[in-house]
């Protein structure tokens, strides 16, 4: 994604193949958050298979292996950004999604990504649930 990216940007595949539910929720809260002088850029949306793999392999060289750099980074099969149903919001909205996101069903899944949000609408009346401390903790990773 280009500096800059909102969610509004429906040209940018990134945010054009988001799942529909998430991309409704990540608007709605957009629109309420600019209301309090918070801006929603997004770092990463959907990403292809390819760029996916590109990711893991980029971190495999930084952390040393494909195990290590699994904290971090999903294997295309994996991962939630691939199948739509991730988006990696800029540090200037995390504190407000984090105080607020559970209203739209936006949560954050992993303690060790503060940017990172998945749609769960059972966190609407629910409240979100608890963050695994990173993605190796996430059984849909146990592929
Ligand atoms: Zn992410």
């Amino acid at each position: 994604m280009p500096d800059g990216a909102t969610v509004f940007d429906d040209e940018m595949p990134g945010v054009a193949k988001l799942d529909p539910g998430l991309l409704g929720a990540v608007r709605q809260a957009a629109t309420d958050a600019a209301d309090d002088g918070v801006e929603f850029f997004v770092d990463s949306g959907w990403r292809s298979p390819e760029y996916q793999e590109q990711l893991l392999h980029e971190a495999a060289l930084k952390y040393g292996s494909e195990e290590k750099a699994a904290r971090w980074v999903a294997t295309a099969e994996t991962s939630a950004h691939v199948s739509g149903d991730a988006v990696d919001i800029g540090p200037d909205a995390t504190a407000w999604l984090s105080e607020r996101g559970a209203e739209y069903g936006l949560c954050q899944i992993y303690g060790n990504e503060p940017w990172h949000y998945e749609l769960r609408p059972e966190a609407v009346d629910h409240g979100c649930p608890p963050m695994y401390a990173d993605p190796t903790h996430d059984p849909r990773m146990q592929q």
